[in-house]
Formats: structure tokens, sequence, C-alpha cells
């Protein structure tokens, strides 16, 4: 596969504005997903970044987190794990809350995907202000797991998510600030 250009990578990236609520610019990642040379090598390069981690186990975050954790847990070869929203997984669960603006929300993994000692990357497709990543790190450390770092497509740099997530290797191929 030849080498990636970064900057068509930012092109294939779609911003919607007020989306899903006024005031947010939502990173629209399906035009990038269409292409199958740009989708390739970003999952390339994210798996060339952690090859050396020893990753034993991707966790992806629901639901655009899981397209780009599949293949890189494969790339690793590592395994998979879903961490979903409430409610949807069907196994005995461990829970973990984060604050929102308002309220809170949770993400749970399966009480059986985490080892003690396993060593795990959490992948997704956007670092916003860092909570949903956080919670995942939780999960992970709550789970007698290592966290070998936090992988993304893009980072918003402006909300400054990566704070929360110090002192983990925090590593995105595409920044905005
Ligand atoms: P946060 O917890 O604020 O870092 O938000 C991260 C989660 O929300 C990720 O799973 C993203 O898919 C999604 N997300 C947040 N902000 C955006 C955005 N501007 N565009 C696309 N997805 C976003």
């Amino acid at each position: 596969m030849n080498q990636i250009n970064l900057d068509d990578l930012y092109a294939a990236i779609r911003d919607v504005p007020d989306f899903p609520t006024p005031g947010v610019v939502f990173k629209d990642i399906t035009p990038f997903l269409l292409n199958s040379h740009l989708f390739g090598n970003a999952v390339s390069r994210l798996i060339e970044e952690f090859r050396r981690g020893n990753v034993e186990k991707v966790l992806a975050i629901e639901s655009r987190g899981f397209i780009l954790g599949a293949p890189v847990a494969l790339g690793l070869g590592a395994g998979l794990i879903l961490a979903r929203k409430e409610g949807k997984l069907p196994w005995e669960r461990r829970r973990v809350e984060y604050a929102l603006e308002y309220g809170t929300d949770a993400i749970e993994i399966h009480m059986d995907a985490i080892e003690p000692g396993d060593r795990v990357l959490v992948v997704d497709d956007v670092l916003a202000t860092g909570g949903t990543a956080q919670a995942a790190a939780r999960a992970v450390s709550e789970a007698g797991g290592e966290l070998v770092g936090l992988a993304f497509l893009i980072e918003l740099g402006f909300l400054n998510g990566r704070d929360k997530l110090q002192p983990a290797r925090t590593w995105s191929l595409l920044h905005y600030d």
C-alpha cells in the first residue's frame, strides 16, 4: 500500500456544523471509510505506532471505535474488547460512569474481557473532551489490566481531552487545533 498523504486524509473528513446539537461541528468519517486506500493506510499507521507495545487486547469504543478497533486488533494480533453504551452487552458487565455537561453516561465491558495484567490499547475515532476515553481507561485499570495507550483517528485539540488521559500515552493521526 502506498504511503498515506495526510492532506488527503484531512480532505476525507467532513465537517457537519450543528450536528447532533447546535454549536457542535461533527467530524463525519464516512467519506474516509468509502476510500479503502485512506482507511487502510490510517489503520496501518495506527498499528505501526503500537506494534512494539506488546498489545494483547484492543478495547474499542462504541460505535465508530469498533470500525477502527477491529482491524487494528487483527493487525496487532490482539483480542478485541467491545466497550458499549449501557444495557447493550448480554453477559456480566463492568460499568464505568462518566460526567457529561449535564448528567452522566456510562460504558460497559464484559467482566471476562480483561484478565489481570492484560496489556490493553484503547481505540476510538474522535478524542473530544476525553470523558469517554477516560472512562474506558478506568475500565481497564479497574479490571486489573495494563493500559498501553489510547489511539484516535482524530483529536480535537481545542477541547484538551488529552489532559484527562495523562499520564497514559495518547496518540492521534489527525489534529484539529
Ligand atoms: P468525548 O467523551 O467528549 O471525548 O467524546 C468522544 C466520543 O464522542 C467519541 O466516541 C466520538 O465518536 C464522539 N464525538 C465527540 N465529539 C465529536 C465530534 N465533534 N465529531 C464526531 N464525533 C464526536
